[in-house]
């Protein structure tokens, strides 16, 4: 659509990959376009978000759509809520069937960092974000672990799996994030074997970076199919 790609290149986002969904305009489109629930859009309003960043008008309806998506943008750009946004809005509500979506992280501060923002995201809500710290590890059987949302580095997430019984067979949403830092730490065979233990045949999966050199870009090839490609800015900068 003619409105999509000057919306694209007011907000210079550039895109690959086919049937790709239009751009946010305003928040309030995740009620109308996509019923997101009140207690989100208060919660947005109240971190005082008034407009969406770039790369949230495109990335949240692109996972909103079903669709997996790589995405690259600056440091400081959001890159949380354009992951968080879309998973509690898809998960709908909280349940107690186990963990329903895995962030990864490249640190433990990250991990920590990320958890603070997606607990002010579902304040009002019966979401619950779990943290894989030193404590949760402690457990000898995480099989039956509360929560939706668990927040982790790949490191802690794969003790969790081998040694805490730690089940992620209905994880529906799996994001890495900082994909750069990510692969760079060497994180790979990690990251491979939670990518495996995320067993639900329709997992979404989608990843999030500054960066995006051409052997991140390469990897998340292999793990993803028919992803949206969204970068904002330039590529390596
Ligand atoms: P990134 O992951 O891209 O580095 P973050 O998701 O950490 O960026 O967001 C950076 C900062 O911008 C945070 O303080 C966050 O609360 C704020 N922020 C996120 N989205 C918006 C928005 N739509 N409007 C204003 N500030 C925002
Ligand atoms: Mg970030």
């Amino acid at each position: 659509l003619e409105r999509d790609a000057v919306m694209r290149k007011k907000f210079n986002v550039h895109v690959s990959g086919s049937d790709i969904p239009s751009p946010l305009q305003d928040f309030t489109e995740l009620r109308t376009r996509f019923r997101c629930k009140s207690y989100l859009l208060r919660n947005i309003a109240e971190l005082g978000f008034s407009e969406p960043t770039p790369i949230q008008r495109q990335a949240i309806p692109v996972l909103l759509s079903g669709r997996e998506c790589f995405a690259c943008a600056p440091t400081g750009s959001g890159k949380t809520l354009s992951f968080v946004c879309p998973i509690l809005i898809k998960l709908k509500r909280a349940s107690k069937d186990g963990i329903r979506a895995v962030i990864l992280c490249p640190t433990k501060e990250l991990a920590a960092q990320t958890t603070r923002e997606c607990r002010k995201l579902t304040r009002g809500s019966k979401f619950r974000t779990k943290l894989m710290n030193k404590a949760l590890l402690r457990n000898p059987d995480l099989s039956k672990l509360h929560g939706d949302i668990l927040i982790s580095t790949p490191l802690r997430l794969r003790l969790a799996i081998k040694k805490r019984k730690m089940d992620l067979s209905k994880v529906e949403y799996l994001v890495l994030d900082e994909s750069d830092k990510l692969f760079e730490l060497g994180l790979l065979k990690q990251i491979d074997s939670i990518v495996k233990a995320c067993s639900n045949p329709s997992i979404i999966r989608s990843l999030f970076s500054a960066t995006l050199p051409d052997f991140v870009e390469d990897l998340a090839r292999t793990i993803m199919h028919d992803a949206v490609r969204v970068i904002v800015g330039r590529k390596n900068t």
